[in-house]
């Protein structure tokens, strides 16, 4: 674990097993951190936040456009790590490495323009100065299906805000964010600005987290059923909190929709990481008129896709992450079918010489209807159920019809009704023509149970800004 600038084993020498979702072969052993490690690395954030805070905005963003460019010059080696540990395609890997990497150099531009504001005052003898200032020590809690982008998405922010922070990876994949920690380190970062604690267990870090007044910040990425959960327990220190939660994300295909880009559309945004993304499209809505020629256009490049271990050369599908998704996977599968559900290609899971992982082979289901397991919870698999419709008010109606928000999609040629859609969807980010709207420039987050907050983009570096007004009496 990276604590105060030193690489550290757990204090009772415990560790956890890391392995590759595609074979089950070991890749490490990691330190198994507790509260006492936890308790050690706010410590250690703590007594950095000063120092790091009061550092020349110009010098934090020198350090962030630093990183950046280690982790593309380290890009291939980053990406393996990646695709061993977490199982997607290794072009995927190389790709969400660079995606990371536009966190940090965005939020180095982000970090020279925390501009304040003077107001003009009701009053001839006062002056109003509006300051943003770091929130403090930070906790960053993230995913095992972005291992490194997720918390570049947070790390960005934070340190370019002069915030120091105590990160904890998923159990699955606390490799890459180690790799990341060695890069921050040789680029010269104070110690104590940024901790990782591994940890196989999360309810002891948790807690640690919640109980230090220094914390005043917690950012999450995870299912919603955590996140309800760390609203409950960040009542008590009133903590500040980003959530990025779970989505059921519709992806709406028009009867004027450009059908090749409709189908290449639907397969990035389905397929993309095997499934397993929080904007996946969850649930593909065809109007009748043309859903036949998009159900068999679609089947045809689902069932090409190159399922295997994602360090193959032209692998698309790799393993899903653990047994348990497998599980969630085939129960609803299972239930679309014993619903009425037609399997047009997969449907069960994938299997070939030398595969150890949970492997599913791609699945299209025709005829899914919006009440059936596959188009209520979050699949988080390489299922994509096709649900026709027959009107704009309907299918609108259908979409909105969750307690999610987070992305949605919608294929159309028609200018008029690209506008309507856009605004009568009730989701942080729409896809309009486009199934793969995630960049650092723009603002990432959902509405309803699919988070608070938004991480990149314009409004990012507010997550992690206090604003404090003076009032000057002349
Ligand atoms: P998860 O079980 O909620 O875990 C996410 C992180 O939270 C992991 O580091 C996990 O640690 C930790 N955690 C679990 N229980 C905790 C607790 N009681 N206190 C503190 N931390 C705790 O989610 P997941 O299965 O890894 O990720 C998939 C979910 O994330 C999906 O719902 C997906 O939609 C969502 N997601 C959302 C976004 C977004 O931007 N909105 C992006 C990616 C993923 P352990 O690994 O040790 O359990």
């Amino acid at each position: 674990m990276l604590i105060d600038g030193a690489w550290r084993a757990a204090r009772n020498g415990a560790t956890f097993a890391v392995t590759n979702p595609a074979t089950g072969e070991l890749l490490a052993e990691v330190p198994d951190g507790g509260a006492e490690e936890t308790q050690t690395a706010i410590d250690a954030a703590a007594r950095a936040l000063p120092a790091w805070a009061a550092t020349p905005a110009p010098a934090r963003a020198t350090l962030l456009r630093t990183v950046a460019a280690r982790m593309l010059e380290c890009q291939e080696r980053l990406a393996t790590i990646m695709t061993l540990e977490q199982g997607k395609p290794l072009a995927e890997a190389r790709g969400e490495i660079a995606y990371a990497a536009s966190f940090l150099s965005w939020f180095a531009g982000e970090a020279e323009r925390i501009y304040g504001q003077t107001v003009p005052a009701s009053v001839a003898h006062k002056r109003i100065l509006i300051l943003r200032q770091p929130v403090g020590v930070a906790a960053l809690i993230t995913p095992w299906n972005f291992p490194t982008a997720m918390l570049t998405r947070k790390l960005g922010p934070a340190l370019a805000a002069g915030c120091t922070v105590v990160c904890k990876p998923a159990e699955q994949t606390p490799l890459s964010a180690l790799e990341l920690g060695a890069l921050l380190q040789e680029a010269g970062l104070p110690p104590g600005v940024v901790n990782i604690i591994t940890t196989s267990d999360p309810v002891p870090f948790s807690t640690t987290i919640f109980a230090d007044d220094r914390v005043r910040k917690i950012s999450f990425t995870g299912s919603t059923e955590v996140g309800k959960r760390l609203i409950e327990q960040s009542a008590a220190g009133v903590k500040r909190l980003s959530l990025e939660l779970g989505g059921n994300a519709p992806f709406i295909v028009f009867d004027d929709a450009d059908l090749e880009a409709a189908v290449e559309g639907a397969l990035a945004s389905k397929f993309r990481n095997t499934g397993q993304t929080c904007v996946c499209a969850n649930r593909i809505f065809v109007q009748r008129g043309i859903y036949a020629r998009f159900a068999e256009r679609f089947t045809e490049r689902v069932r090409a896709l190159r399922v295997g271990d994602g360090l193959q050369p032209d692998v698309q599908i790799g393993p899903l992450i653990d047994q348990q998704a497998l599980a969630k996977v085939r129960r609803h599968v299972a239930d679309a079918v014993e619903h009425g559900a037609q399997v047009l290609t997969g449907g069960a899971p994938y299997q070939a010489e030398g595969l150890r992982g949970a492997f599913w082979t791609p699945t299209v289901l025709a005829e899914a209807r919006p009440d059936m397991l596959v188009a209520r919870e979050e699949t988080f698999g390489p299922v994509a159920p096709l649900i026709p419709f027959d009107s704009e008010d309907e299918v609108l109606r259908l979409a909105n019809d969750t307690s999610y928000g987070l992305a949605a999609y919608f294929y159309t040629r028609d200018a008029s009704r690209l506008f309507r859609v856009a605004e009568g969807l009730e989701y942080g980010i729409v896809g309009a023509n486009d199934a793969l709207p995630s960049t650092a420039q723009a603002p990432f987050g959902g509405f309803k149970q699919s988070g608070l907050g938004r991480e990149g983009g314009p409004t990012g570096i507010d997550e992690y800004l206090e604003i404090k007004y003076v009032s000057i009496g002349l």
